[in-house]
């Protein structure tokens, strides 16, 4: 994807360069081995996954002492973002006149709500009718928020008529209009306030059960914010307790040169990374492209 270009040309030197200069020493001492190490962990690749990878990378080079270096460590990464995930939306093809739905969750401020947008926006590109619901209630600029969006992409916004209002129903509301609409996409935008996660998790809890009514979502999409580092791990496994997440959108990608969380996600919750977030403009959404991502960090 031409865009993962774009997206190295803005961060510059990237983990993958770093890792690839020092494995270009040749025969790497341990103080080389220890430099590899702290290159991931500061990339944010988080421990585990960085043993892992570190562990992969030693078995490679000895049954491969002579290999090309920039091969055997294409190889590595590459097998820790796993290209054989199926990464596509799970919500049926064009025209099959069904409806389907996605609830997309996340802490407040990760991009969640310009996520809705961004994915209404690929999902009218292939000619399907979307109906967007504003559930998260408890910040009323969000429902303004994605009423603009839905303005730009054209699609309509069911949210609350009063502030406060319970976030289930909007979200049951939202459903009934895509039903009635025969539209063929459903997307809830939620709340995430983490500091009551008990309170969150009912909220979530019931969202999905209401929209199950009318269509189980067939994806739970967590939006996580790629400058957050390893928060978003500990976030993603709290969002998980809700209903099993289907994928996750890393956003701001472009605002980080650490872009290791991907491979931590990956590993580490075993959910498939599906789009990534380049940037605030409505076309700044990527599918994510595995060799993509690895060649861009290897440069
Ligand atoms: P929410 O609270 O999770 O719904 O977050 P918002 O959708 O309101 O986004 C928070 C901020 O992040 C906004 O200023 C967005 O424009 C910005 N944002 C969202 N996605 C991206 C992205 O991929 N890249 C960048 N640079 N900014 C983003």
């Amino acid at each position: 994807d031409h865009r993962f270009g774009r997206l190295r040309r803005r961060v510059g030197t990237t983990f993958g360069q770093s890792l690839l200069a020092i494995f270009r020493r040749g025969a790497l001492s341990q103080d080389d081995w220890d430099e590899l190490e702290e290159t991931l962990l500061m990339a944010d690749v988080g421990a585990a996954t960085t043993d892992e990878l570190l562990a992969d990378l030693k078995a490679r080079l000895k049954a491969e002492p002579d290999g090309d270096p920039r091969a055997l460590l294409r190889a590595a990464l590459l097998d820790v973002v796993d290209p054989s995930l199926d990464r596509s939306l799970a919500l049926g093809a064009p025209g099959d006149g069904e409806l389907h739905s996605a609830v997309v969750v996340g802490v407040n401020g990760v991009g969640k709500t310009t996520t809705v947008g961004k994915l209404a926006r690929v999902l009218v590109a292939e000619d399907r009718t979307v109906v967007l619901g504003a559930a998260d209630t408890f910040r009323a600029a969000a429902a303004d928020q994605l009423e603009t969006w839905g303005a730009r992409v054209g699609v309509p916004v069911v949210r609350a008529h009063v502030d406060g209002a319970d976030p289930a129903s909007v979200a049951y509301e939202a459903a009934d209009r895509a039903r009635t609409d025969e539209a063929e996409v459903l997307l809830v935008d939620t709340a995430g306030r983490l500091q009551n996660k008990q309170g969150l998790m009912d909220e979530l809890g019931k969202i999905v059960r209401v929209v199950s009514k009318v269509s189980p979502p067939q994806e739970v999409l967590l939006v996580l914010d790629a400058t957050t580092g390893q928060n978003g791990l500990t976030q993603a496994r709290v969002f998980g307790q809700v209903a099993p997440l289907t994928g996750v959108v890393l956003t701001k990608l472009d605002g980080t040169a650490k872009g290791g969380i991907v491979l931590a996600v990956q590993r580490e919750l075993g959910v498939p990374v599906k789009f990534v977030g380049l940037g605030e403009g409505a076309d700044d959404l990527a599918p994510f492209d595995p060799a993509g991502f690895v060649d861009s960090l290897l440069g």
